[in-house]
């Protein structure tokens, strides 16, 4: 079952993050406005967007391990290795089992 919304693409329901089109049962919907949903990747990027601000002026080594994973990330990324054939693909697949 899928909610009628503007962003229906028709091949799929559009994710209101990215646009990419998915399968209802790969959607994340909110609760109070189940009308929005997000791809599994947007839901993660969220996740880690909240617990960022979360961890802003808060100390401690989980914040800190955190902090730490960010800056590596931002570092892969803007140095393109996650679009690397073989090292990109391990680095995509651990990036998804990392806070
Ligand atoms: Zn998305």
């Amino acid at each position: 079952m899928s909610t009628t919304n503007s962003r229906d693409a028709g091949h799929g329901l559009a994710c209101w993050c990215c646009g990419a089109t998915f399968d209802e049962s790969t959607l994340v919907r909110l609760g109070a406005h189940p009308e929005v949903g997000l791809c599994f990747d947007c839901a993660r990027w969220t996740h880690r967007r909240a617990v960022e601000q979360a961890d802003a002026g808060r100390a401690g080594i989980g914040v800190h391990g955190r902090q730490a994973l960010r800056v590596v990330r931002a570092q892969v990324i803007r140095l393109g290795i996650h679009d690397w054939p073989l090292i990109g693909r391990l680095l995509r697949q651990l990036d998804q089992r990392l806070p």
